[in-house]
């Protein structure tokens, strides 16, 4: 982590953009702790993908939403409970119909006020973003790997596979436009965040990630909106897929020679920068290393 205190984790919805008909994305602007929030139209509601973090963000987000949506329902769903992409949803509460996955809600449950406590550590400007903030419930959940949500001509479905980034990771998946909405299973151009910080969250499992990787990019969505970073094509997601893949194989190669975890992070790690030059936020690929190790030792 460097001295200088990251920019505040605002976002900015007067840059929100239309990357297909009806289908409007709200840039992170590669600014840390904001997300690509997506703001999807149909003819007779609209869905909202992430919330931004804490209560100002998820007004902006609303604010942005509403007017797309010239008074039709609103419905808010979120790709995982992580403070950026799930902790603005109490604007929501009045004004949406929230819909998560079960495990999800039951990990918001578990884990939400320890990561507003640990996120409040992050810095000032992290920590007036999450002032009043209020953990919600969603108004529905779904149980099982998928639902769908008819929006009036538009059919957009809600994907989980259980454990990988966390422990209840959701894609929106656009199927007719092959849009696709990954949360932080993909970022583009940032090296994959790994929340592995035992004994509080160990629930990260880099195999079952790259698993889910290679199930969307089976979508073969024509589009990618990641969690963070820019919007792609599918390369965005195969990228990702092999930047695992070198932690995973690094990782075993050198637990197999009876490295400890802080031997191969200090082995592994400039070797995977170097491969990485213009990707942002090293200090993730410490957390993976250790994650991939813990798994190895069983
Ligand atoms: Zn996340």
């Amino acid at each position: 982590m460097s001295d200088t205190p990251p920019p505040a984790p605002t976002v900015v919805e007067a840059g929100i953009t239309e990357i297909a008909p009806g289908v409007w994305v709200i840039p992170d602007r590669r600014v840390p702790l904001v997300p690509n929030v997506g703001v999807i139209v149909g003819d007779e509601a609209v869905l909202v993908v992430d919330a931004g973090m804490g209560p100002e963000n998820g007004g902006r987000v609303l604010a942005a939403a509403k007017e797309k949506a010239r008074g039709k329902p609103l419905f808010l769903t979120v790709t995982h409970f992580h403070p950026e992409h799930g902790f603005g949803a109490q604007a929501f509460r009045d004004e949406a119909t929230i819909v998560y996955n079960a495990a999800q809600r039951d990990e918001l449950e578990d884990k939400g006020a320890g990561y507003v406590e640990l996120f409040r550590t992050f810095g000032p400007a992290v920590a007036e973003a999450l002032e009043g903030v209020e953990l919600v419930e969603p108004h529905e959940v779904y149980e099982g790997d998928r639902t769908e949500l008819d929006l009036g001509g538009r059919t957009v479905q809600l994907l989980t596979w259980g454990v990988a980034h966390t422990r209840s990771d959701q894609v929106v998946f656009l199927p007719d436009e092959r849009i696709l909405f990954t949360g932080d299973l993909v970022e583009e151009r940032i090296f994959p965040i790994y929340p592995y910080f035992p004994p509080d969250d160990a629930d990260v499992d880099g195999a079952l990630w790259i698993a889910v990787l290679r199930r969307l990019e089976e979508l073969d969505p024509a589009v990618v909106v990641p969690g963070h970073g820019a919007i792609g094509d599918v390369s965005v997601i195969t990228v990702a897929r092999e930047f695992h893949e070198q932690l995973r194989d690094g990782t075993r190669r050198l637990a197999a020679e009876g490295l400890d975890a802080d031997e191969v992070v200090a082995r592994l790690e400039p070797d995977l920068l170097a491969l990485h030059p213009d990707w942002e936020q090293p200090e993730w690929i410490g957390f993976g290393i250790r994650s991939f190790h813990a798994r190895e030792d069983g």
